[in-house]
């Protein structure tokens, strides 16, 4: 059996999106993977990892000396395999430092000249598809159910959940509808969230799912729903993933919940305004719809979600109405339902 590194120090929506190429990478040996400070939670108890390497290049591990010491430690696990699933030179560098003799990773990266096989980045596969073909460079494309991410939240998320919910005075089997309004781009945020979040309240109980940075989104869609329950910074990731799982849909932007909601299954609608799932980023669960404004020549305007609106209309996201974004969950629900 062979043994082999993943290095992923790219956002938690990469790292989820990983998962598809770990568990490939599992059927032949040991993985382990190197990853962010942020992202190394999301990983615990994956069947497919054996170990997670958290990689701190800001602080513990920063500068020369943290790479070299990395590098050693990898070394020193004598892997037979690098798969480099974020391009970075840094990255390319502690695989190339760490003496692991085959260093995998695709063509277009910074560091693609410290590796020993070269694979093609493939701009019309889904971003979860392009990390998988790491592992067969000349192989055939995954099929939909290999592409899908998997996380593994277990009973200690369980009962963080379950208390998180008895302390709101949701009832057991009370359906919930998850609302997702942050993101680190503010024009990848969608308006209307209390909105939405009014309309639908009738259909479920409102759940605010995101980071300690969505409090003030989530303090807004409680001024028009009270009694929805605010999971904003309540959760480490995998609680947020299980949360996520127990709900009947989640309307989500463009960010890191529409990838915990591939990765548990959740019916997911899906905002895209400044950016487009041909990027490679669209939703992955088996009900999902994406909503986007394709009538605008302007979109997409940027890779990740500008700023502000450099044309200031915004309307990539403004033309998105609450009344459709209502129907489209509902119709998830409904759907989603009759399948189960
Ligand atoms: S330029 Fe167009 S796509 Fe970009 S933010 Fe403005 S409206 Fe959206």
């Amino acid at each position: 059996m062979s043994s082999s590194v993943v290095i992923q120090t790219s956002f938690l929506g990469d790292t989820i999106l990983t998962t598809p190429l770990l568990a490939q990478l599992a059927r032949r040996g040991a993985v382990d993977v190197v990853t962010t400070p942020a992202a190394a939670s999301v990983l615990t108890g994956h069947p497919a990892v054996r170990s997670v390497i958290v990689y701190d290049k800001r602080g513990a591990h920063s500068g020369l000396f943290g790479l070299t010491t990395l590098a050693a430690r990898l070394r020193a696990a004598t892997y037979d395999a690098a798969y480099l699933a974020q391009g970075s030179l840094r990255s390319a560098a502690l695989a190339f430092l760490a003496r692991v003799p085959e260093r995998v990773g695709f063509a277009t990266s910074h560091g693609h000249w410290l590796y020993t096989t070269k694979v093609a980045y493939r701009d019309d596969l889904h971003h979860a598809a392009r990390l998988l073909m790491l592992s067969r460079p000349n192989g055939r494309e995954p099929t939909p159910e290999e592409i899908r991410p998997s996380l593994a939240p277990g009973s200690a998320e369980r009962e963080v959940v379950d208390d998180l919910l008895r302390r709101a005075g949701v009832a057991a089997g009370e359906p919930l509808i998850a609302l997702a309004p942050g993101s680190v781009w503010g024009t990848k945020r969608w308006p209307y969230y209390p909105e939405l979040a009014r309309m639908l309240s009738d259909a479920g109980r409102i759940v605010v799912v995101g980071g300690s940075d969505d409090t003030a989104l989530a303090a807004e869609i409680r001024t028009a729903v009270p009694d929805a329950v605010d999971a904003t910074g309540a959760l480490p990731l995998l609680g947020s993933a299980e949360l996520i799982r127990r709900c009947a849909v989640i309307v989500t932007n463009d960010s890191s919940p529409l990838h915990l909601a591939s990765a548990v299954g959740t019916p997911t609608v899906a905002i895209f305004g400044p950016t487009v799932p041909n990027f490679g980023f669209g939703p992955l669960a088996p009900s999902n719809v994406v909503v986007g404004n394709d009538s605008l020549t302007c979109r997409p305007c940027h890779r990740h979600g500008p700023r502000r609106c450099p044309l200031t209309h915004f309307r990539c996201m403004r033309d998105l109405t609450a009344e459709v974004l209502a129907e489209r969950a509902r119709t998830l629900i409904l759907t989603s339902d009759a399948r189960a």
